[in-house]
């Protein structure tokens, strides 16, 4: 069907209100849910949300709704994303013949109920919950849908929840996000989460941090590790704006009791300081570097917003690089990687992000700095080390540290 100009009625007001609710329940799913844009859907006669990342609303159904209520459902339905629910039906067989849908949405929403109970944040359109299909809390979709095949779905979530495409979904769609673009949100999103709890435990509810369990890799995958890293880093600096509602828009003065966010976003710059020192191979650094960049790209930064710095015990050069194969490896002394990240500190635009390569043979600043958040790469078995070097100094603990130790895969 052709695309034709829809009915935009939609209540946009009340959609952003919504999501800062949402975000100011959970901060950890901030990027989700500012990722989740709303599309009218005229007659469609719920709120749902596809397979990328797209909410779609029926005007009608949006304007009966209090704003509280729908911040809740944003919640949910980006619940279904990040679980990839939509993935796991299809895994289940839903959608085939003697499959049962609504029973899957159901179920899938079950699973999802149980976490948000627990701060009073479930939709009450979507309410289905594990004891109202005879289940306990804590299980996986896959465990309540056979339980859940007695009975009506209350609500439709759409493909994003069973994966069966409906009329009003939009592959072309402004703001959709593909498949690995919305893996690397979850990542983003599982890192972020961690970090919650680790910095307020019992901040995150049980189901939650299981299913980052599960979708973080391990230590070894360095590469998702790094990215997932990268991506917290920018969620946070988008999450710094979306969060100033300090600073309302003139807009709100009409309406005070609905807080309106800020909708500007500052572009995450990130710089790279690579460790250029002796102890370092060229060859080594080059190819780790290329592959960081690729990694870069891939989380949506282009290479304006990357700039690469060399150093050893003196930043040597500062570039903005297109290509790592652009990378003069000038130094070769000692190692000052303390220098490098204060002469990133420097750079105008500022760095969000501080990426820094190293084989950690290198002195670090005492405090973390309060102006970016730094990453450091720590280069294992780059053959020129010694078994019994064992002194490396370790990483400062204010620093994210990635162990990039394994680099003949493809990449
Ligand atoms: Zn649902």
């Amino acid at each position: 069907m052709p695309t034709s100009p829809k009915a935009t009625v939609l209540d946009h007001r009340k959609v952003a209100a919504a999501r800062v609710f949402a975000a100011s329940r959970y901060p950890y799913l901030a990027s989700a849910l500012f990722a989740a844009q709303v599309h009218p859907a005229q007659g469609s006669g719920t709120i749902g949300v596809d397979q990328g990342w797209q909410v779609h609303a029926d005007p009608n159904v949006l304007d009966a709704m209090a704003v509280d209520d729908v911040g809740r459902l944003l919640v949910h339905l980006v619940s279904h994303l990040l679980r990839d629910h939509a993935t796991r039906a299809e895994r289940a067989g839903v959608g085939g013949t003697d499959s049962d849908p609504h029973a899957w949405n159901r179920a899938s929403d079950a699973e999802v109920n149980d976490d948000l109970a627990l701060s009073a944040m479930v939709p009450p359109c979507a309410a289905d919950m594990p004891a109202g299909l005879g289940a306990k809390d804590g299980r996986l979709a896959e465990q309540y849908y056979e339980l859940a095949r007695s009975g009506h779905r209350q609500w439709d979530c759409g493909s994003g929840c069973d994966g069966i495409d409906r009329p009003w979904d939009d592959s072309a769609a402004s703001g959709r996000l593909n498949d690995r673009d919305g893996e690397f949100l979850r990542l983003g999103v599982a890192s972020e989460l961690q970090r919650a709890e680790g910095r307020e435990p019992g901040t995150v509810a049980a189901g939650w941090l299981r299913w980052a369990e599960r979708v973080l890799p391990s230590r070894v995958d360095w590469r998702r590790v790094l990215a997932a890293e990268v991506q917290a880093g920018l969620v946070h600096v988008a999450g710094m704006v979306d969060y100033s509602y300090r600073r309302p828009s003139r807009r709100s003065e009409s309406s005070p009791s609905v807080i309106m966010p800020t909708l500007v976003r500052p572009i995450p710059d990130v710089a790279i300081v690579c460790d250029t020192s002796g102890s370092m191979t060229g060859d080594l650094l080059g190819r780790v570097l290329a592959e960081v960049e690729g990694l870069l790209q891939r989380v949506g930064l282009r290479g304006t917003n990357v700039r690469v710095l060399t150093c050893d015990a003196q930043v040597h050069s500062v570039k903005r690089v297109s290509r790592a194969a652009q990378i003069e490896l000038l130094g070769g002394g000692g190692t000052d990687m303390g220098e490098g990240i204060l002469q990133a500190l420097a750079l105008r635009p500022r760095p969000s992000i501080v990426v820094v390569l190293t084989d950690g043979f290198t002195p670090w600043p005492i405090e973390a700095p309060r102006v970016a958040k730094v990453i450091v790469g720590l280069i294992e078995g780059g053959g020129g080390m010694a078994p019994w070097v064992h002194r490396v100094p370790a990483p400062p603990s204010w620093a994210k540290v990635v162990r990039i130790s394994e680099l003949d895969a493809d990449g």
